[in-house]
Protein backbone atom coordinates (compact mmCIF):
# COMPACT_ATOMS: atom_id res chain seq x y z
CA UNK A 1 0.00 0.00 0.00
CA UNK A 2 1.13 3.39 -0.67
CA UNK A 3 2.62 5.03 2.31
CA UNK A 4 0.90 8.00 3.59
CA UNK A 5 1.73 11.74 4.62
CA UNK A 6 0.58 14.35 6.17
CA UNK A 7 1.89 18.28 5.22
CA UNK A 8 1.32 20.58 7.47
CA UNK A 9 0.43 24.23 5.70
CA UNK A 10 -0.97 24.96 2.41
CA UNK A 11 0.97 27.76 1.04
CA UNK A 12 3.16 27.48 -1.93
CA UNK A 13 5.39 25.15 -0.42
CA UNK A 14 2.93 22.72 1.54
CA UNK A 15 0.49 22.71 -1.79
CA UNK A 16 4.02 21.78 -4.10
CA UNK A 17 5.14 19.27 -1.64
CA UNK A 18 1.72 18.07 -1.93
CA UNK A 19 1.43 17.81 -5.70
CA UNK A 20 4.72 15.86 -6.21
CA UNK A 21 3.77 13.76 -3.61
CA UNK A 22 0.78 13.04 -5.14
CA UNK A 23 3.01 12.48 -9.07
CA UNK A 24 4.86 9.69 -7.12
CA UNK A 25 2.68 7.42 -5.40
CA UNK A 26 1.95 8.74 -2.12
CA UNK A 27 -0.93 9.49 -0.57
CA UNK A 28 -1.02 13.06 0.95
CA UNK A 29 -3.33 15.07 3.23
CA UNK A 30 -2.32 19.01 3.57
CA UNK A 31 -3.76 20.87 7.08
CA UNK A 32 -4.37 24.29 6.46
CA UNK A 33 -5.20 26.71 9.77
CA UNK A 34 -6.77 29.04 6.65
CA UNK A 35 -9.79 28.41 4.82
CA UNK A 36 -8.91 29.16 1.70
CA UNK A 37 -4.92 28.00 0.24
CA UNK A 38 -1.95 30.22 -0.54
CA UNK A 39 -0.45 31.60 3.15
CA UNK A 40 1.17 34.22 1.84
CA UNK A 41 0.44 34.10 -1.54
CA UNK A 42 -2.93 35.79 -1.28
CA UNK A 43 -5.30 38.29 -2.14
CA UNK A 44 -8.76 39.51 -0.90
CA UNK A 45 -11.93 40.78 -1.80
CA UNK A 46 -13.17 44.33 -0.49
CA UNK A 47 -16.10 45.20 -2.24
CA UNK A 48 -15.64 45.09 -5.78
CA UNK A 49 -12.17 45.26 -5.72
CA UNK A 50 -9.75 42.63 -5.49
CA UNK A 51 -6.41 43.40 -2.73
CA UNK A 52 -3.42 41.65 -3.84
CA UNK A 53 -1.05 40.48 -1.47
CA UNK A 54 2.07 38.89 -2.77
CA UNK A 55 3.42 38.68 -6.67
CA UNK A 56 4.98 41.49 -7.76
CA UNK A 57 7.39 39.57 -9.86
CA UNK A 58 6.83 36.10 -10.49
CA UNK A 59 10.49 33.85 -11.27
CA UNK A 60 9.18 31.67 -14.48
CA UNK A 61 6.72 33.16 -15.70
CA UNK A 62 8.71 32.70 -18.90
CA UNK A 63 8.07 29.61 -21.09
CA UNK A 64 11.24 27.72 -20.64
CA UNK A 65 13.31 29.49 -18.53
CA UNK A 66 14.34 29.20 -15.06
CA UNK A 67 11.59 28.03 -12.68
CA UNK A 68 9.17 27.64 -15.58
CA UNK A 69 9.48 24.21 -15.27
CA UNK A 70 7.92 23.97 -11.84
CA UNK A 71 4.97 26.13 -12.55
CA UNK A 72 4.48 24.14 -15.43
CA UNK A 73 4.27 20.39 -13.59
CA UNK A 74 2.23 22.27 -10.82
CA UNK A 75 -0.20 23.61 -13.17
CA UNK A 76 0.12 27.39 -12.31
CA UNK A 77 1.00 29.33 -15.73
CA UNK A 78 -1.16 27.28 -18.11
CA UNK A 79 -3.61 29.60 -19.92
CA UNK A 80 -2.17 32.26 -17.33
CA UNK A 81 -1.40 35.45 -19.81
CA UNK A 82 1.66 37.31 -18.25
CA UNK A 83 1.96 40.64 -17.53
CA UNK A 84 5.69 42.41 -18.19
CA UNK A 85 6.56 45.56 -17.50
CA UNK A 86 8.94 47.52 -19.08
CA UNK A 87 9.97 49.61 -16.18
CA UNK A 88 9.78 48.47 -12.91
CA UNK A 89 9.76 51.46 -10.50
CA UNK A 90 9.60 55.21 -11.09
CA UNK A 91 10.97 57.37 -8.48
CA UNK A 92 10.54 61.27 -8.15
CA UNK A 93 12.46 63.03 -5.46
CA UNK A 94 10.53 66.52 -4.17
CA UNK A 95 11.75 68.67 -7.22
CA UNK A 96 9.86 66.35 -9.65
CA UNK A 97 13.13 64.88 -10.83
CA UNK A 98 12.38 61.14 -11.48
CA UNK A 99 14.37 57.85 -11.82
CA UNK A 100 12.91 55.28 -13.99
CA UNK A 101 14.35 52.16 -13.74
CA UNK A 102 13.60 50.57 -16.74
CA UNK A 103 13.93 46.75 -17.21
CA UNK A 104 16.01 46.79 -20.14
CA UNK A 105 19.86 47.38 -19.35
CA UNK A 106 20.60 49.59 -22.38
CA UNK A 107 17.79 51.99 -21.61
CA UNK A 108 18.66 52.02 -17.62
CA UNK A 109 22.22 52.67 -18.46
CA UNK A 110 21.48 55.38 -20.78
CA UNK A 111 18.70 56.82 -18.79
CA UNK A 112 21.18 56.60 -15.62
CA UNK A 113 24.17 58.54 -17.21
CA UNK A 114 21.96 61.11 -18.84
CA UNK A 115 20.57 61.91 -14.99
CA UNK A 116 24.15 61.96 -14.07
CA UNK A 117 26.97 62.10 -16.22
CA UNK A 118 29.40 61.77 -12.66
CA UNK A 119 27.87 58.50 -12.25
CA UNK A 120 28.57 57.27 -15.64
CA UNK A 121 31.28 54.68 -14.55
CA UNK A 122 28.69 53.06 -11.86
CA UNK A 123 25.67 53.10 -13.72
CA UNK A 124 27.50 51.09 -16.27
CA UNK A 125 28.66 48.63 -13.64
CA UNK A 126 24.89 48.34 -12.27
CA UNK A 127 24.10 47.67 -16.34
CA UNK A 128 26.53 45.36 -17.07
CA UNK A 129 25.73 43.45 -14.00
CA UNK A 130 22.13 42.99 -15.33
CA UNK A 131 23.25 41.54 -18.56
CA UNK A 132 25.30 38.96 -16.67
CA UNK A 133 22.49 37.89 -14.70
CA UNK A 134 19.81 37.82 -17.70
CA UNK A 135 21.32 34.28 -18.29
CA UNK A 136 21.99 32.92 -14.78
CA UNK A 137 19.99 29.94 -13.96
CA UNK A 138 18.86 30.43 -10.43
CA UNK A 139 17.11 27.36 -10.35
CA UNK A 140 20.54 25.59 -10.96
CA UNK A 141 20.98 25.28 -6.78
CA UNK A 142 17.31 24.09 -6.22
CA UNK A 143 16.85 21.20 -8.87
CA UNK A 144 17.85 18.63 -6.70
CA UNK A 145 18.42 18.92 -2.99
CA UNK A 146 22.49 18.84 -2.58
CA UNK A 147 22.56 16.05 -0.65
CA UNK A 148 21.21 13.88 -3.51
CA UNK A 149 23.95 15.84 -6.18
CA UNK A 150 26.47 13.16 -7.66
CA UNK A 151 29.69 14.12 -8.78
CA UNK A 152 28.39 14.25 -12.05
CA UNK A 153 25.59 17.06 -11.21
CA UNK A 154 28.14 19.04 -9.36
CA UNK A 155 30.42 18.70 -12.17
CA UNK A 156 27.82 20.72 -14.42
CA UNK A 157 26.62 22.70 -11.62
CA UNK A 158 30.23 24.24 -11.19
CA UNK A 159 30.02 24.24 -15.36
CA UNK A 160 27.05 26.41 -15.19
CA UNK A 161 28.26 28.72 -12.20
CA UNK A 162 31.74 29.29 -13.17
CA UNK A 163 31.07 31.96 -15.64
CA UNK A 164 28.84 33.67 -12.45
CA UNK A 165 31.48 33.64 -9.53
CA UNK A 166 33.09 36.83 -10.30
CA UNK A 167 29.57 38.58 -10.43
CA UNK A 168 28.02 36.60 -8.06
CA UNK A 169 31.07 37.83 -5.71
CA UNK A 170 31.04 41.50 -6.42
CA UNK A 171 27.47 41.91 -6.09
CA UNK A 172 26.11 39.35 -4.07
CA UNK A 173 28.08 40.60 -0.65
CA UNK A 174 26.98 44.37 -0.99
CA UNK A 175 24.04 45.72 0.21
CA UNK A 176 22.08 48.56 -1.84
CA UNK A 177 22.39 50.56 1.10
CA UNK A 178 26.33 50.87 0.15
CA UNK A 179 26.08 50.73 -3.02
CA UNK A 180 23.92 53.61 -3.09
CA UNK A 181 26.45 55.51 -1.14
CA UNK A 182 29.12 55.56 -4.04
CA UNK A 183 27.11 57.59 -6.04
CA UNK A 184 27.23 61.79 -6.51
CA UNK A 185 24.16 62.23 -7.97
CA UNK A 186 21.37 62.79 -4.55
CA UNK A 187 18.59 61.28 -6.39
CA UNK A 188 20.60 57.79 -7.08
CA UNK A 189 22.53 57.73 -3.78
CA UNK A 190 18.45 58.16 -2.27
CA UNK A 191 16.81 56.09 -4.89
CA UNK A 192 18.94 52.60 -4.53
CA UNK A 193 18.04 51.49 -1.15
CA UNK A 194 14.34 52.11 -1.54
CA UNK A 195 14.29 50.32 -4.83
CA UNK A 196 14.09 46.40 -4.20
CA UNK A 197 12.24 46.08 -1.09
CA UNK A 198 14.51 46.33 1.35
CA UNK A 199 17.95 48.48 2.09
CA UNK A 200 20.35 45.58 2.67
CA UNK A 201 19.41 43.84 0.28
CA UNK A 202 22.20 42.38 -1.57
CA UNK A 203 22.52 44.44 -5.06
CA UNK A 204 22.56 41.39 -6.82
CA UNK A 205 19.18 40.22 -5.68
CA UNK A 206 17.96 43.65 -7.21
CA UNK A 207 19.99 42.91 -10.83
CA UNK A 208 18.59 39.69 -10.84
CA UNK A 209 14.81 40.96 -10.76
CA UNK A 210 15.90 43.23 -13.28
CA UNK A 211 17.79 40.66 -15.45
CA UNK A 212 14.79 38.46 -15.12
CA UNK A 213 12.51 41.40 -15.82
CA UNK A 214 14.31 41.84 -18.81
CA UNK A 215 14.15 38.12 -20.32
CA UNK A 216 10.32 38.11 -20.10
CA UNK A 217 10.72 35.93 -16.80
CA UNK A 218 9.32 37.95 -14.10
CA UNK A 219 5.74 38.70 -15.00
CA UNK A 220 2.63 39.06 -13.03
CA UNK A 221 0.18 36.52 -13.51
CA UNK A 222 -3.34 37.57 -14.88
CA UNK A 223 -5.65 37.15 -12.22
CA UNK A 224 -2.94 37.81 -9.07
CA UNK A 225 -1.92 36.14 -6.35
CA UNK A 226 -4.73 33.86 -5.11
CA UNK A 227 -5.96 33.02 -8.42
CA UNK A 228 -2.41 31.48 -9.33
CA UNK A 229 -1.98 29.59 -6.23
CA UNK A 230 -5.87 28.39 -6.42
CA UNK A 231 -4.66 26.72 -9.72
CA UNK A 232 -2.00 24.94 -7.84
CA UNK A 233 -5.12 23.40 -5.51
CA UNK A 234 -6.78 22.95 -8.09
CA UNK A 235 -3.75 20.46 -9.44
CA UNK A 236 -3.22 18.90 -6.03
CA UNK A 237 -6.59 17.76 -5.86
CA UNK A 238 -7.10 16.42 -9.38
CA UNK A 239 -4.07 14.16 -8.84
CA UNK A 240 -5.89 13.01 -5.57
CA UNK A 241 -4.41 15.05 -3.16
CA UNK A 242 -6.95 16.08 0.01
CA UNK A 243 -6.89 19.37 1.93
CA UNK A 244 -8.32 19.86 5.31
CA UNK A 245 -9.12 23.83 5.75
CA UNK A 246 -9.30 25.26 9.28
CA UNK A 247 -7.64 22.38 10.41
CA UNK A 248 -4.55 24.05 12.74
CA UNK A 249 -1.80 21.43 13.79
CA UNK A 250 -0.76 21.80 17.69
CA UNK A 251 1.33 19.23 18.01
CA UNK A 252 3.38 16.51 15.60
CA UNK A 253 2.90 13.35 17.36
CA UNK A 254 6.15 11.59 17.97
CA UNK A 255 6.68 7.77 18.85
CA UNK A 256 10.64 6.47 19.14
CA UNK A 257 12.58 9.48 17.55
CA UNK A 258 9.31 8.97 14.47
CA UNK A 259 7.14 11.46 13.49
CA UNK A 260 3.92 9.50 13.56
CA UNK A 261 0.94 12.29 13.07
CA UNK A 262 -0.51 15.45 14.23
CA UNK A 263 -2.99 16.75 16.76
CA UNK A 264 -5.16 19.46 15.63
CA UNK A 265 -6.45 22.34 18.36
CA UNK A 266 -9.90 20.39 17.90
CA UNK A 267 -8.04 17.28 19.61
CA UNK A 268 -8.52 15.22 16.64
CA UNK A 269 -5.78 12.75 15.85
CA UNK A 270 -4.33 11.98 12.32
CA UNK A 271 -1.74 9.60 11.72
CA UNK A 272 0.93 9.05 8.84
CA UNK A 273 4.51 7.61 7.63
CA UNK A 274 5.86 10.66 6.93
CA UNK A 275 5.46 14.45 8.37
CA UNK A 276 6.21 17.49 6.52
CA UNK A 277 5.98 20.79 8.10
CA UNK A 278 5.78 23.88 5.58
CA UNK A 279 4.47 25.99 7.89
CA UNK A 280 5.82 28.61 10.02
CA UNK A 281 9.81 27.23 11.20
CA UNK A 282 9.80 28.91 15.14
CA UNK A 283 5.98 27.01 15.61
CA UNK A 284 7.08 24.03 13.85
CA UNK A 285 10.23 23.78 16.26
CA UNK A 286 9.14 25.39 19.39
CA UNK A 287 5.44 24.82 19.26
CA UNK A 288 3.97 21.67 17.46
CA UNK A 289 7.81 19.64 18.36
CA UNK A 290 8.10 21.18 21.57
CA UNK A 291 11.76 21.82 21.90
CA UNK A 292 12.28 18.59 22.10
CA UNK A 293 14.60 17.61 18.65
CA UNK A 294 16.01 21.32 18.77
CA UNK A 295 19.91 21.20 18.65
CA UNK A 296 21.60 24.57 19.87
CA UNK A 297 22.48 25.65 16.26
CA UNK A 298 18.77 25.26 15.22
CA UNK A 299 17.89 27.18 18.06
CA UNK A 300 20.08 29.89 17.68
CA UNK A 301 18.19 30.76 13.97
CA UNK A 302 15.25 31.77 16.26
CA UNK A 303 16.99 33.83 19.04
CA UNK A 304 15.99 36.89 17.12
CA UNK A 305 19.43 38.31 15.66
CA UNK A 306 18.72 37.05 12.24
CA UNK A 307 16.91 40.00 9.87
CA UNK A 308 12.89 39.43 9.06
CA UNK A 309 10.94 41.94 7.18
CA UNK A 310 7.41 42.67 8.26
CA UNK A 311 5.28 44.78 7.03
CA UNK A 312 2.07 47.43 6.65
CA UNK A 313 0.01 46.96 3.88
CA UNK A 314 -2.73 50.12 3.22
CA UNK A 315 -4.98 49.53 0.19
CA UNK A 316 -7.69 51.85 -1.23
CA UNK A 317 -10.26 51.18 -3.87
CA UNK A 318 -10.85 54.29 -5.41
CA UNK A 319 -13.61 55.49 -8.30
CA UNK A 320 -10.93 56.27 -10.79
CA UNK A 321 -8.91 55.22 -13.50
CA UNK A 322 -5.44 55.63 -12.35
CA UNK A 323 -3.86 53.88 -15.56
CA UNK A 324 -2.43 56.90 -17.40
CA UNK A 325 0.40 57.00 -14.13
CA UNK A 326 3.21 54.61 -13.47
CA UNK A 327 2.36 51.72 -11.94
CA UNK A 328 4.60 51.87 -9.33
CA UNK A 329 6.32 54.94 -7.89
CA UNK A 330 8.00 56.07 -4.78
CA UNK A 331 7.85 59.28 -3.98
CA UNK A 332 10.82 61.17 -2.21
CA UNK A 333 9.91 62.96 0.69
CA UNK A 334 11.13 66.84 2.05
CA UNK A 335 9.07 66.39 5.28
CA UNK A 336 9.34 63.09 6.83
CA UNK A 337 5.93 61.36 7.62
CA UNK A 338 5.42 59.61 11.22
CA UNK A 339 3.75 56.81 10.21
CA UNK A 340 3.66 53.56 12.73
CA UNK A 341 6.16 54.77 15.18
CA UNK A 342 8.44 55.79 12.80
CA UNK A 343 9.84 58.58 10.05
CA UNK A 344 9.46 57.64 6.75
CA UNK A 345 11.19 59.85 3.96
CA UNK A 346 9.76 57.92 0.96
CA UNK A 347 6.28 56.53 0.29
CA UNK A 348 6.25 54.21 -2.53
CA UNK A 349 2.66 53.71 -4.45
CA UNK A 350 1.70 51.20 -6.55
CA UNK A 351 -1.95 50.50 -8.76
CA UNK A 352 -2.95 47.41 -10.28
CA UNK A 353 -4.69 49.17 -13.21
CA UNK A 354 -2.20 46.78 -15.42
CA UNK A 355 -4.69 43.82 -14.34
CA UNK A 356 -8.18 44.61 -15.31
CA UNK A 357 -9.55 41.57 -13.55
CA UNK A 358 -8.64 43.21 -10.00
CA UNK A 359 -11.16 46.23 -10.41
CA UNK A 360 -14.33 46.95 -12.36
CA UNK A 361 -13.57 49.13 -15.33
CA UNK A 362 -12.85 52.84 -14.61
CA UNK A 363 -11.66 51.56 -10.66
CA UNK A 364 -8.14 51.28 -9.29
CA UNK A 365 -6.49 49.54 -6.38
CA UNK A 366 -3.80 51.43 -4.63
CA UNK A 367 -1.19 49.99 -2.33
CA UNK A 368 1.36 51.38 -0.52
CA UNK A 369 3.69 49.09 1.37
CA UNK A 370 5.88 49.59 4.28
CA UNK A 371 8.34 47.80 6.76
CA UNK A 372 6.65 48.71 9.80
CA UNK A 373 7.70 45.81 13.14
CA UNK A 374 5.38 43.44 14.85
CA UNK A 375 6.47 44.26 18.51
CA UNK A 376 5.18 48.04 17.16
CA UNK A 377 1.61 46.39 16.75
CA UNK A 378 2.04 44.10 19.15
CA UNK A 379 2.21 46.50 21.95
CA UNK A 380 -0.85 48.56 20.99
CA UNK A 381 -2.85 45.09 20.24
CA UNK A 382 -5.32 44.26 22.52
CA UNK A 383 -6.00 48.40 23.18
CA UNK A 384 -8.62 50.37 21.44
CA UNK A 385 -5.09 51.39 19.80
CA UNK A 386 -4.66 49.21 17.17
CA UNK A 387 -7.99 50.19 15.63
CA UNK A 388 -6.94 53.98 16.19
CA UNK A 389 -3.59 53.24 14.79
CA UNK A 390 -4.69 51.80 12.02
CA UNK A 391 -7.31 54.32 10.93
CA UNK A 392 -4.70 56.96 11.56
CA UNK A 393 -2.16 55.37 8.99
CA UNK A 394 -4.92 55.14 6.30
CA UNK A 395 -5.44 58.44 7.01
CA UNK A 396 -2.38 60.01 6.87
CA UNK A 397 -1.29 58.06 3.68
CA UNK A 398 -4.73 59.12 1.99
CA UNK A 399 -4.05 63.08 3.14
CA UNK A 400 -0.30 62.35 1.40
CA UNK A 401 -1.99 60.83 -1.97
CA UNK A 402 -4.60 63.90 -2.15
CA UNK A 403 -1.21 66.41 -2.45
CA UNK A 404 0.08 64.10 -5.00
CA UNK A 405 -3.23 62.88 -7.03
CA UNK A 406 -5.71 65.56 -6.35
CA UNK A 407 -9.41 65.13 -5.65
CA UNK A 408 -8.73 61.47 -5.02
CA UNK A 409 -9.66 61.49 -1.66
CA UNK A 410 -13.26 61.78 -2.64
CA UNK A 411 -12.93 58.15 -5.04
CA UNK A 412 -12.01 56.08 -2.18
CA UNK A 413 -14.45 53.52 -2.25
CA UNK A 414 -12.63 51.11 0.15
CA UNK A 415 -10.18 51.39 2.81
CA UNK A 416 -7.79 48.30 4.07
CA UNK A 417 -4.66 48.37 6.24
CA UNK A 418 -2.80 44.66 6.94
CA UNK A 419 -0.10 45.01 9.65
CA UNK A 420 2.48 42.55 10.34
CA UNK A 421 0.13 41.00 13.24
CA UNK A 422 -2.85 40.30 10.23
CA UNK A 423 -0.14 38.54 8.70
CA UNK A 424 1.22 36.56 11.99
CA UNK A 425 -2.52 35.65 12.52
CA UNK A 426 -3.38 34.89 8.97
CA UNK A 427 -0.03 32.62 8.11
CA UNK A 428 1.07 31.72 11.35
CA UNK A 429 4.75 33.23 10.39
CA UNK A 430 6.88 34.10 13.13
CA UNK A 431 6.83 38.38 13.82
CA UNK A 432 4.20 38.56 10.91
CA UNK A 433 7.24 37.63 8.55
CA UNK A 434 7.06 37.83 4.56
CA UNK A 435 9.61 35.86 3.47
CA UNK A 436 11.11 33.76 6.64
CA UNK A 437 14.62 35.23 7.15
CA UNK A 438 15.49 38.25 5.40
CA UNK A 439 18.18 37.97 2.49
CA UNK A 440 20.80 40.57 3.21
CA UNK A 441 24.33 40.30 2.26
CA UNK A 442 24.15 39.01 5.56
CA UNK A 443 22.63 36.24 5.29
CA UNK A 444 23.63 35.36 1.10
CA UNK A 445 25.66 32.84 2.34
CA UNK A 446 23.11 31.01 4.36
CA UNK A 447 20.95 30.89 1.12
CA UNK A 448 23.92 29.87 -1.23
CA UNK A 449 25.02 27.17 1.56
CA UNK A 450 21.37 25.84 1.96
CA UNK A 451 19.78 24.76 4.79
CA UNK A 452 18.56 20.98 6.72
CA UNK A 453 15.34 19.52 5.66
CA UNK A 454 15.71 17.24 8.35
CA UNK A 455 15.84 17.10 12.15
CA UNK A 456 18.73 15.22 13.83
CA UNK A 457 17.37 12.27 15.74
CA UNK A 458 13.84 12.77 14.13
CA UNK A 459 13.16 10.26 10.97
CA UNK A 460 10.00 10.62 9.08
CA UNK A 461 10.03 14.51 9.22
CA UNK A 462 10.74 17.17 6.89
CA UNK A 463 10.46 20.76 6.42
CA UNK A 464 9.68 22.73 3.52
CA UNK A 465 9.09 26.57 2.81
CA UNK A 466 10.28 29.72 3.49
CA UNK A 467 11.99 29.09 7.04
CA UNK A 468 14.40 26.77 5.04
CA UNK A 469 14.77 28.38 2.38
CA UNK A 470 16.72 31.71 3.41
CA UNK A 471 14.81 34.77 1.14
CA UNK A 472 11.43 32.60 0.52
CA UNK A 473 9.70 33.44 -3.00
CA UNK A 474 7.24 31.86 -4.74
CA UNK A 475 9.53 29.83 -7.02
CA UNK A 476 11.89 29.01 -4.37
CA UNK A 477 9.53 27.59 -1.89
CA UNK A 478 8.07 25.91 -4.81
CA UNK A 479 11.03 24.09 -5.36
CA UNK A 480 11.45 23.01 -1.66
CA UNK A 481 8.68 21.70 -1.49
CA UNK A 482 10.03 19.66 -5.01
CA UNK A 483 13.24 18.66 -3.03
CA UNK A 484 11.54 17.84 -0.01
CA UNK A 485 9.81 14.74 -2.22
CA UNK A 486 13.18 14.03 -3.94
CA UNK A 487 14.48 13.40 -0.64
CA UNK A 488 11.75 11.11 0.09
CA UNK A 489 11.71 8.90 -2.81
CA UNK A 490 14.93 8.60 -2.75
CA UNK A 491 15.24 7.80 0.91
CA UNK A 492 11.91 5.35 -0.28
CA UNK A 493 14.68 3.91 -2.78
CA UNK A 494 11.82 5.09 -5.99
CA UNK A 495 12.64 7.36 -8.90
CA UNK A 496 11.95 10.99 -8.42
CA UNK A 497 8.94 11.05 -11.60
CA UNK A 498 6.91 14.60 -12.56
CA UNK A 499 4.32 15.27 -14.90
CA UNK A 500 2.77 18.15 -16.89
CA UNK A 501 -1.12 18.43 -17.04
C1 LIG B 1 3.54 41.41 0.41
C2 LIG B 1 4.40 40.29 -0.09
C3 LIG B 1 4.97 40.40 -1.33
C4 LIG B 1 5.72 39.35 -1.85
N1 LIG B 1 6.18 39.46 -3.11
C5 LIG B 1 6.76 38.40 -3.69
C6 LIG B 1 7.08 38.42 -5.07
O1 LIG B 1 6.84 39.41 -5.77
N2 LIG B 1 7.68 37.34 -5.62
C7 LIG B 1 7.95 36.23 -4.88
O2 LIG B 1 8.47 35.26 -5.45
N3 LIG B 1 7.68 36.17 -3.56
C8 LIG B 1 7.07 37.22 -2.94
N4 LIG B 1 6.74 37.17 -1.62
C9 LIG B 1 7.24 36.07 -0.77
C10 LIG B 1 6.42 34.79 -0.89
O3 LIG B 1 5.05 35.10 -0.89
C11 LIG B 1 6.69 33.84 0.28
O4 LIG B 1 8.09 33.66 0.48
C12 LIG B 1 6.08 32.46 0.02
O5 LIG B 1 4.74 32.58 -0.41
C13 LIG B 1 6.13 31.61 1.29
O6 LIG B 1 5.49 30.39 1.08
P1 LIG B 1 5.51 29.21 2.16
O7 LIG B 1 4.61 28.16 1.65
O8 LIG B 1 6.92 28.84 2.48
O9 LIG B 1 4.94 29.85 3.51
P2 LIG B 1 3.50 30.42 3.85
O10 LIG B 1 2.95 31.14 2.70
O11 LIG B 1 3.66 31.16 5.13
O12 LIG B 1 2.63 29.13 4.09
C14 LIG B 1 2.55 28.46 5.32
C15 LIG B 1 1.14 27.95 5.49
O13 LIG B 1 1.07 27.19 6.69
C16 LIG B 1 -0.15 27.49 7.35
N5 LIG B 1 0.05 27.18 8.77
C17 LIG B 1 0.88 27.79 9.64
N6 LIG B 1 0.83 27.19 10.85
C18 LIG B 1 -0.04 26.16 10.72
C19 LIG B 1 -0.53 25.17 11.62
N7 LIG B 1 -0.12 25.11 12.89
N8 LIG B 1 -1.43 24.27 11.16
C20 LIG B 1 -1.87 24.31 9.88
N9 LIG B 1 -1.44 25.25 8.98
C21 LIG B 1 -0.54 26.15 9.40
C22 LIG B 1 -0.36 28.95 7.05
O14 LIG B 1 -1.71 29.33 7.22
C23 LIG B 1 0.12 29.06 5.61
O15 LIG B 1 -0.92 28.83 4.69
C24 LIG B 1 5.97 38.20 -1.06
C25 LIG B 1 5.40 38.09 0.20
C26 LIG B 1 4.60 39.11 0.69
C27 LIG B 1 3.94 38.95 2.02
Amino acid sequence: MAKSIIIIGGGIAGLAAGCYAQMNGYRSHIFELHDIPGGLCTAWERKEYIIDGCIHYLFGSGTGQPFNQVWQELGAVQNRPMIDHDRFMTIIDENGRSFIVYADPDQLEAHMKSLSPADARLSGAFANGIRQFMQFDMALLQKKPRRLMNPADWLEFGRKIVPYGLPMARWGLISARDFADKFQDPLLRRAFPLMFGWQDIPVMVGMSVLAYMATGNAGFPTGGSLAFVQAIEKRYLDLGGEIHYKAQVEKILVENDRAVGVRLYNDEIHRADIIISAADGRGTLLDMLGEEFLKTRTRKLYDGHLPVHSQLLVSFGVNRDMSAEPHWTTYLLEQPLLIAGEERTAVGVKHYCFDPTLAPAGKSVIEIMMESTQGYWQRIYGRRLYDTEQSQVAGILLDFLETRYPGIRADVEVKDVATPLSYERYTGNWLGSTCGWLLTDKTMLMMVKGMKKTLPGLDNFYMAGQWVEPGGSVPIVAMSGRNVLQLICHRDGKAFVTSVP
